[in-house]
């Protein structure tokens, strides 16, 4: 095998840069907050919403903007985190729909 196909390292592959502090994201009609404090890494977030959140090198969840995920699947992916830690606000009603 030619090792320098190993190497090489598909955009899809990059590590997620952690942002600097909990960032206030928007994604379709959600504005998502991830509380880093809170976070543990457990990646339910990640398997419910694949486009919408990722891990990073601290194994913190950041969300991706652009993501395409509907916004049922973001919610339910804020509601499957042991923590807590995702925060959700619905930029058309202005209102907290997560934790409620
Ligand atoms: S489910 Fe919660 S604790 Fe787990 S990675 Fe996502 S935000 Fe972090």
């Amino acid at each position: 095998m030619d090792p320098n196909v190993q190497n090489q390292q598909s955009p899809q592959q990059a590590p997620v840069q952690p942002p600097a502090g909990d960032e206030e994201i928007q994604v379709g009609k959600y504005k998502i907050k991830v509380v880093r404090d809170a976070c543990i890494g457990a990646a339910s977030c990640v398997a419910v919403a694949t486009q919408t959140f990722k891990l990073d090198d601290k194994n913190k969840a950041v969300v991706q903007q652009g993501s395409q995920d509907p916004a049922e699947t973001i919610l339910m992916a804020a509601q499957s985190c042991p923590t807590k830690a995702i925060i959700v606000i619905d930029t058309e009603t202005n209102q907290q729909v997560w934790p409620s």
